[in-house]
């Protein structure tokens, strides 16, 4: 195919993801349970934005909060919420308990370890960073940083402002996506693999490499996630040291993007100071 055909048909694709996310979302935010907010209605988040982000207006996202069983049915299944950047919308569950059944014992024990209950509230101001990266890059202003990583980052100082300590700031809200962070880093877990007595992998069957997984499943979930702790304390120390106070926003507005951290790739600004 060539090169401009195959621009057409990515465009043409995303094109009929942004609509078919849009009807679902619509589903949500027509649905009679579901309550339409702004950032106004939640005072703690909205002084911890401002004074955050003092030339960043979010005010205009709607905020939708529905119930878990809502989200559901429209497939927003794993998610305590979301900012939709086409449609500068905001969805959240109104209680967050991401259950997603889980089909084998890799996934069950990892499930176990990295489920934390969450306050709305906090994935909440987690969307709204989100927004606010989105509406500075609007703006035309440019930031360069992993997207997730900044989102993630700068909600450390609301947690702490509730009184939340590093240790349960990792395990209750950074986890989950140091998980994935970990799972990403093939050479990494390839060592995971190995020490795990998981060799000769890479010639079977995706069922096959599953049933190695959950025969090992005890041993292996606890090291991915003593890995995932690491990276996200590591996160939270690079912060402190670099990133605090400084605006960082994602390079494009590819919010959607899956997350890869590469802690070197950090371009804090004011990294010499
Ligand atoms: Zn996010």
């Amino acid at each position: 195919m060539h090169h401009y055909q195959m621009l057409k048909k990515i465009d043409s694709t995303k094109k009929q993801m942004r609509a078919e996310v849009e009807e679902r979302a619509n589903k949500v935010v027509k649905h009679a349970t579901t309550a339409k907010k702004s950032i106004v209605d939640f005072p703690l988040i909205s002084s911890y934005i401002i004074q955050k982000f003092p030339e960043v207006d979010v005010s205009h996202i709607p905020i939708y909060v529905s119930h878990s069983s809502v989200m559901d049915r429209q497939k927003f299944k794993g998610v305590g919420g979301c900012f939709i950047p086409h449609m500068e919308i905001i969805l959240v569950r109104s209680s967050i308990h991401c259950h997603v059944k889980a089909t084998n014992k890799f996934d069950r024990l990892m499930q176990e370890a990295t489920n934390a209950k969450i306050d709305m509230e906090d994935v909440l101001v987690h969307e709204l960073i989100h927004a606010v990266s989105h509406v500075a890059n609007r703006d035309g202003r440019s930031f360069k940083n992993n997207e997730e990583e900044f989102v993630y980052t700068n909600c450390v100082d609301f947690y702490r402002q509730k009184g939340i300590s590093n240790e349960r700031i990792v395990e209750d809200n950074f986890l989950p996506f140091c998980v994935e962070n970990v799972y990403a880093d093939t050479s990494l877990m390839r060592s995971v693999y190995y020490r795990c007595g998981i060799v000769g992998a890479e010639g079977c069957s995706v069922t096959d490499f599953n049933k190695m997984l959950s025969k090992r499943a005890s041993h292996l979930v606890p090291q991915i996630v003593l890995l995932a702790k690491n990276m996200g304390f590591q996160m939270i120390e690079l912060y402190e040291k670099y990133g605090r106070g400084v605006v960082l926003v994602a390079d494009e507005a590819d919010a959607t993007q899956i997350p890869t951290t590469r802690f070197s790739c950090l371009n804090f600004e004011d990294m010499e100071e």
